[in-house]
């Protein structure tokens, strides 16, 4: 068979996501033409890495040419650029997957989010990562011609595309081991047939990646004019970042080497490169996004750090590096100490892999703290991207719940917006003269909790309560019991005590009322009877005639909420009803004699309550009519 013979050739359409991000991408990334060659160069370098990995087990797939390196053509008269490189290769099933369909699960709702906001479109599809679609940005047609490193010569694959619904896909002979990338550009592209332009691009995206990138440049006669003759000349330094000395490596050089690992297109925001001898040996090389990945809360997002060992690439996302809470974190290991031939099943439960998983944490951790210190935008740029996640942080990982509670952020009623900007440090700095507990308050939404009744007395006397309104926040709350040697104190359960704020002869004018109100309170017991645990009266009401408050051994209203919305069965939450003798509602139902009546002001009260502490009551319609009794009268 020829090289140009083809055989089982078909016409397949893009799946459609595949179709909305090519349209997305040619119309918002035409900007930044150049990209395209970063990410087949950094293609081409993973099919390498691939390849040297496979080869560990079987050296055969070499086929004598262990040489892995990328190589760059154009062609002025033809209107096309090559990049071809011998790694691991693909099968037709490879393509159809890899050039056809984009695999990652909700990306079609990702795309729905894109289309509504078109100007924010290139940076949100950057952070999707376009990969070899960005082709398709400077090409009116693409050919691809690829075979696997185990495939016989006529096992060659073509795929071709117009970028437009369908591909054509057919079997070919292919002599040389990998995949050649054939643009034809359209017009807007045709900068790039030029030896300078591309000298620049390739150095400018591949000096880090580890394995050379040639250049097709003319031969030069005694004169120094071209000739017909061509070489390959290396056009990068061929020499992965991560090995070289950190003072050797530039600022743009760490967020070239981001952008070529993870598929963003944004600079990372920070990160911590370190070389570690001793009990274990390795290299890390760890990133902060400056945003969030667009699938962080999907169940099956992947994350992980690249895991290489003695500088040989082994495998994508291991996430034994790096606890859940920190999977938007980025980079890589390079490990000494682990074997070659490591798994995913191996590193599981290998002491290496926890030490390195430990060691990894912390310098995270470590970086986010030294953020925090030391550049107060950053950090809180960084606390809106990713709070939510650090905030599953003290659950899973109890050995570090210091440092974590450390780089939280709250709104509270000091600050007065609902900006998450208060450290708990912060808050025990401002704490009054005899104050031994953090309070806090769990709601819905900032601005339920910031005109909750129960703050009442807290604003009175001067006392911040931490306002939380994050769905994870009551989950939060459940693993982290104290800061600084500081209790926290939920300020909607029984039993909060603040008689350490109030003077003598205060205390002793409530315990007068409370003495006068052991009646009322036992009416409106009688009267709920088993409705609620407890009636009592009050005094942290100022302008609130009532709330509910639950046992501090009764599971909170958020945290039964929470249970409810993952359609759990949340034990029925009893209430307390507490009441405010000083309100002129609790003071005319004191006064009503008649007990049928003063049921009317009980349902009211506790209904009214109610909606305030739940969003919601039981029985909507006997609140209403006790409402519209007592109105009608
Ligand atoms: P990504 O690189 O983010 O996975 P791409 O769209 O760039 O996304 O590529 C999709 C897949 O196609 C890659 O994961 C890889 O399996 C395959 N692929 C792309 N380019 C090459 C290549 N030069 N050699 C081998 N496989 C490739």
């Amino acid at each position: 068979m020829s090289e140009t013979a083809t055989a089982n050739k078909e016409t397949r359409g893009f799946q459609s996501e595949v179709k909305q991000l090519l349209h997305l991408m040619i119309h918002s990334l035409y900007s930044n033409k150049e990209i395209f060659l970063r990410e087949l160069i950094s293609n081409a370098s993973d099919a390498a890495d691939k390849l040297r990995f496979r080869a560990l087990s079987n050296t055969a797939l070499y086929q004598g040419d262990a040489e892995l390196g990328v190589k760059l053509s154009f062609d002025a008269d033809s209107n096309t650029i090559t990049v071809s490189d011998n790694g691991i290769g693909m099968t037709r099933e490879d393509v159809i997957e890899n050039l056809g369909t984009i695999a990652k699960s909700g990306t079609a709702d990702f795309f729905e989010k894109l289309s509504e906001e078109q100007n924010k479109d290139s940076q949100l599809i950057g952070q999707f990562g376009v990969g070899f679609y960005s082709a398709f940005i400077v090409a009116d047609s693409v050919t691809v011609r690829t075979r696997a490193a185990d495939a016989d010569v006529d096992e060659g694959v073509e795929w071709h595309s117009e970028g437009e619904g369908e591909y054509t896909i057919a079997t070919v002979s292919k002599q040389s081991r990998g995949t050649d990338i054939i643009l034809h550009l359209r017009e807007e592209g045709k900068e790039f047939l030029s030896e300078w332009r591309l000298r620049d691009v390739i150095s400018k995206y591949s000096d880090h990646i580890s394995i050379p990138v040639y250049l097709q440049t003319p031969e030069k006669d005694e004169e120094g004019n071209d000739t017909d003759e061509t070489k390959w000349e290396q056009v990068n330094k061929a020499q992965a970042l991560w090995t070289r000395a950190k003072s050797d490596v530039s600022e743009e050089e760490y967020q070239e080497f981001y952008k070529h690992i993870s598929n963003d297109f944004a600079d990372p925001l920070t990160w911590s490169h370190n070389k570690v001898e001793g009990k274990n040996d390795y290299t890390s090389l760890l990133y902060i996004p400056s945003k969030a990945p667009w699938d962080m809360f999907n169940r099956d997002h992947k994350h992980g750090l690249k895991l290489y060992v003695q500088r040989v690439f082994i495998m994508d996302d291991a996430a034994q590096f790096m606890p859940s809470y920190l999977r938007f974190v980025r980079g890589l290991i390079d490990s000494n100490d682990l074997p070659l031939n490591v798994s995913r099943e191996l590193l599981q439960d290998n002491k290496v892999t926890q030490s390195l998983r430990s060691a990894c944490t912390k310098r995270v951790l470590t970086m986010l703290e030294r953020l925090a210190k030391n550049d107060e935008e950053k950090y809180q740029a960084f606390w809106k991207e990713f709070g939510l996640v650090i905030k599953e942080g003290p659950a899973e990982d109890f050995s570090n719940k210091e440092k974590i509670a450390n780089l939280l952020r709250f709104a509270t009623t000091h600050t007065d917006t609902e900006e998450q900007t208060v450290s708990l440090a912060d808050y025990v700095s401002r704490m009054k003269e005899g104050q031994d507990k953090i309070y806090y308050l769990t709601a819905d939404s900032y601005t339920a909790a910031k005109h909750s009744p129960h703050l009442e007395q807290f604003k009175s006397k001067g006392i911040e309560v931490v306002l939380m309104y994050d769905r994870i926040d009551e989950f939060l709350m459940n693993y982290l019991n104290e800061f600084d040697g500081k209790q926290f104190q939920s300020i909607t359960k029984a039993g909060l005590d603040l008689s350490q704020f109030e003077d003598e002869a205060e205390q002793e004018k409530r315990k007068e009322t409370q003495e006068e109100f052991k009646n009322v309170v036992e009416r409106a017991q009688t009267y709920l009877g088993d409705r609620v645990k407890e009636v009592r009266t009050t005094f942290k009401l100022a302008n609130t005639p009532a709330v509910v408050v639950t046992d501090d051994m009764e599971m909170g209203t958020q945290m039964a909420k929470l249970l409810e919305a993952a359609g759990q069965a949340a034990p029925e939450v009893k209430y307390i009803l507490e009441l405010n003798p000083d309100h002129a509602m609790v003071t005319r139902m004191a006064d009503e004699p008649d007990e049928e009546a003063f049921g009317r002001w009980v349902e009211v009260l506790l209904g009214q309550a109610m909606l305030a502490e739940r969003g919601a009551m039981e029985d909507p319609s006997q609140f209403l009519t006790a409402v519209n009794q007592l109105l009608g009268k």
